[in-house]
């Protein structure tokens, strides 16, 4: 008796500590990366997970944004599709109103188009970004978000 109690404690142990180990990997799908500060404003978590190759022309990578962390306006050549996996972001094109995105949405930044991406001011985002013919250039950074143009005005 004393040792199936004994087994029971031990096997409420493990799954309490398995369900720990979850929790604090949750929403982290892929590594995290390498603070950068290079183009951001904020805090950014930038992690390649597919380098440039001339196999497969295809850069793709995974960013955190920290709360209120924001790309710098930015344009790609062959365009950018930003997978959201985690948190609450925004994004925005030049001319058009922020869209707010969350977990699970697909945002499509066609080439050539400035635009910008980060975090929402009371939440983390995480995106896969994935750049297709990225020997045509992968970005062209060109100038910082201001706190008026992030705080404008919202399409959803
Ligand atoms: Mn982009």
């Amino acid at each position: 008796m004393k040792r199936i109690i004994i087994i029971a404690i031990i096997s409420i142990c493990l799954f309490h500590l398995g369900s720990q180990a979850q929790d604090t990997t949750s929403g982290t799908i892929f590594p995290k990366g390498t603070k950068t500060t290079a183009n951001f404003t904020g805090t950014v978590w930038v992690k390649t997970l597919v380098p440039i190759d001339s196999t497969f022309h295809c850069v793709v990578g995974t960013v955190t944004f920290e709360p209120g962390a924001r790309s710098y306006w930015h344009t790609h050549n062959a365009g950018q599709i930003l997978l959201v996996t985690d948190g609450t972001g925004y994004t925005q094109e030049k001319g058009k109103a922020i869209r707010v995105v969350h977990k699970g949405d697909t945002i499509i930044c066609p080439p050539n188009v400035e635009h910008w991406h980060g975090a929402a001011p009371g939440s983390s985002m995480t995106h896969i970004s994935i750049i297709p013919n990225a020997d045509k250039g992968v970005v062209t950074w060109l100038r910082p978000v201001t706190d008026q143009e992030y705080n404008g005005p919202k399409a959803n």
